[in-house]
């Protein structure tokens, strides 16, 4: 354990990943309450798979990246189409 303690606060690094290609999106280095960052109306379950505590209290944040969201959007869009000719 070796929390970052700055005037008395805990300092936790938020490392934003793309769930799908794995790449890095970026990091939040701040005292940020992680109510702001809207994990608040996350279930339970979509919490645990989405964030991951490291020992260190650092946070991974499980993302999507601009690529993959591109590529999803796209696949759904083609996904609706196949079913709609059936
Ligand atoms: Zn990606």
């Amino acid at each position: 354990m070796s929390l970052k303690v700055i005037n008395g606060g805990c300092y936790m690094t938020y490392y934003y990943f793309c769930s799908h290609c794995k790449s890095k999106i970026g990091e939040l280095d701040k005292d940020i309450n992680s109510n702001l960052l809207g994990f608040n109306n996350l279930t339970r379950e979509e919490k645990d798979e989405m964030i991951n505590y490291l020992p260190n209290g650092d946070i991974i944040v499980n993302s999507i990246c601009k690529n993959c969201e591109e590529y999803v959007t796209r696949y759904a869009l083609n996904f609706d189409y196949d079913t709609f000719i059936q």
